[in-house]
């Protein structure tokens, strides 16, 4: 790709460009007609910094470094892909809304006062922020909503996760989105009926409860299995991952679509236009 053909693509910077997600996000830019890498950043101390972005994702020289400073590289950024830590994020997200740079949050584990800031943030620009960017399960979503509705709370409902031995934080923000999808469906806040995991003298199970656990082992990419236990029949709806690729094109996607929206936080069910 020619400097002078980049002028016609839409820049983006990729956080935590080493990363499991970071990797596949750079070939996904370079692989997205639309889009073209800009800028690549890491941790201070990362070991990648100097390094050439392409070589860091294994698919040959692109002439972008890594660099450990996104203050340094913002003006050369249309979005901004963040698929990183919850701190790294927070910074991040003040930093685009200073310079009204749209963004494509990934990053899961946000504490409450992580998302007001992300609140804050979408006021100065446009921020899609979606535990999940894969096809499926965001259609998933659509079928929760579905099911939550039909059944109301004569089914049980429990939400099981399992995903790599590395991940860090649980349950899953995919788990969440889909506890919640069957919650606001059922006219409920989940904080209110989730019940994590089960250990002890329990009690019996509390109707309208939605039970939430969290498997961790291997190299699983992710999978997420919802199921509504009724009286004489089961129905259980499952996504599972078989390559980071989909979250990666999926947040691709999102970048050529938030480019074009006004300020404010959208999820990756508009960017689909499930929500339409
Ligand atoms: P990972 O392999 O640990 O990658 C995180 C990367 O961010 C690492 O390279 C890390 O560098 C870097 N980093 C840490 N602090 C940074 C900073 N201040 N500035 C720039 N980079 C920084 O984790 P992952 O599996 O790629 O997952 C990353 C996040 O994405 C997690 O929250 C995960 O749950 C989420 N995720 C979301 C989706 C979705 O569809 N929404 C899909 C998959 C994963 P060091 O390793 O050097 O510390």
């Amino acid at each position: 790709m020619t400097q002078q053909a980049k002028g016609q693509f839409i820049n983006v910077g990729v956080i935590g460009a080493g990363g499991r997600m970071g990797r596949m996000l750079i070939e996904a830019v370079q692989d997205n007609p639309q889009t073209s890498l800009s800028a690549a950043i890491e941790r201070q101390g990362s070991s990648l910094v100097g390094a050439d972005a392409g070589e860091v994702a294994a698919i040959g020289r692109l002439g972008i470094q890594v660099v450990d400073d996104l203050s340094a590289v913002i003006d050369d950024i249309d979005v901004l892909i963040d698929f990183s830590l919850p701190d790294a994020t927070e910074q991040n997200m003040q930093i685009c809304a200073e310079h009204q740079v749209a963004m494509v949050i990934g990053t899961t584990g946000f504490s409450t006062q992580q998302e007001q800031v992300l609140f804050e943030a979408s006021k100065h620009t446009a921020i899609v922020y979606a535990g999940n960017y894969s096809t499926g399960v965001n259609l998933s979503l659509k079928l929760l909503n579905m099911a939550a509705k039909a059944f109301g709370t004569d089914a049980d409902v429990e939400v099981i996760e399992a995903h790599h031995k590395h991940k860090i934080d649980a349950p899953s923000g995919t788990a969440y989105m889909m506890a919640e999808a069957v919650a606001e469906a059922r006219g409920q806040h989940l904080k209110d009926v989730a019940n994590y995991g089960r250990e002890g003298q329990t009690g019996a199970r509390e109707t309208g409860t939605i039970g939430i656990h969290a498997i961790r082992g291997g190299e699983i990419i992710g999978d997420h299995t919802v199921m509504f236990i009724a009286d004489g029949e089961v129905v259980e709806i499952t996504h599972r991952a078989r390559a980071r690729m989909t979250f990666a094109a999926g947040a691709v996607r999102a970048a050529t679509w938030i480019i074009q929206q006004q300020a404010g936080q959208y999820n990756m069910q508009d960017v689909l236009g499930l929500n339409e």
